[in-house]
């Protein structure tokens, strides 16, 4: 396994950051995870532009630009055998002398992290009769839409859901379903598919994205709107999207089926969607 750490690549295991370095002490950092089909990154541009906002959105100077994100990716990629795995980047605001909250007192460079993690196909239990899931208060911080290394929530929650035999944690904040703690949420009620709108309290999901382009292109009626608690429950599908999950059927919500307790029509046939266009 081939890292990068500033500047030079090494052996994943000796890759090592300093104690002092923001990312450890603060969770100072922003993060991508890339997914790898076959040796092609699938729609790198947009995890680069969303790497660039997450930047900007801590005040962080982007220390590569695009297209050296894009070099690093693909010759990361390369190193690592170009087969499926997954690209995971880090930029933290670096390692200053002292520890101090303040922001300013980082005047060094930043630290710049890539490593290459392998994608295990999706499990066929999975697909065949979906997962658990549990609902959740969301009791992250209110800019879930910056892709931040501080995890700590999320690690929480997803804890909680694994205590509690499910895979993923649906998070509530006001009412509202926000997000999973490592994914973005769809339901499907009769032909509609509706998934909330993207504000602070989401991150912008770039499988979130595609499958929404894609519904659209198939014709299937789409609602980027709230998705009230109660609503979810009510639901006929479930899914969950990420990167590295792409998109799974949650079909027992708290205990509860949801609708049949099986995988739904319009998650078949989205799911093939996504295949090939993770594929062509
Ligand atoms: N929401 C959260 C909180 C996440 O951690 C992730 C990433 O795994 C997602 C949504 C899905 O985003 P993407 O499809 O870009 O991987």
């Amino acid at each position: 396994d081939t890292a990068y750490l500033n500047g030079r690549f090494l052996p994943l295991q000796e890759a090592q950051v300093p104690v002092l370095d923001r990312g450890f002490l603060f969770g100072d950092a922003v993060y991508e995870v890339i997914p790898v089909y076959d040796g092609r990154a699938y729609a790198l541009a947009d995890h680069i532009q969303r790497l660039g906002s997450s930047l900007r959105g801590i005040g962080l100077t982007d220390p590569l630009g695009p297209d050296g994100w894009t070099a690093l990716v693909t010759d990361l990629i390369a190193r690592n055998g170009n087969g499926d795995m997954a690209v995971y980047l880090q930029i933290t605001r670096g390692a200053p002398p002292r520890r101090d909250h303040r922001p300013a007192s980082a005047t060094g460079p930043a630290t710049v992290v890539g490593f290459c993690q392998t994608r295990p196909p999706v499990a066929a239990s999975l697909l065949e009769q979906g997962v658990a899931a549990v609902v959740r208060d969301d009791t992250r911080w209110a800019h879930c839409d910056i892709k931040s290394t501080a995890l700590l929530a999320n690690v929480l929650l997803a804890g909680d859901a694994q205590a509690n035999d499910a895979n993923e944690a649906i998070l509530v904040r006001d009412g509202r379903v926000t997000e999973g703690a490592s994914s973005n949420v769809f339901a499907v009620s009769g032909s509609t598919l509706i998934t909330p709108p993207l504000e602070a309290a989401i991150l912008p999901g770039i499988t979130r994205a595609r499958v929404l382009a894609l519904a659209r292109r198939a014709a299937v009626t789409v609602a980027e709107r709230p998705i009230p608690v109660a609503e979810l429950h009510a639901a006929d599908e479930i899914w969950l999207t990420s990167s590295t999950r792409e998109i799974f059927p949650v079909t027992r919500l708290d205990g509860t089926p949801v609708g049949p307790g099986r995988p739904g029509p319009l998650w078949t046939r989205m799911r093939a969607l996504l295949q090939a266009d993770t594929h062509d």
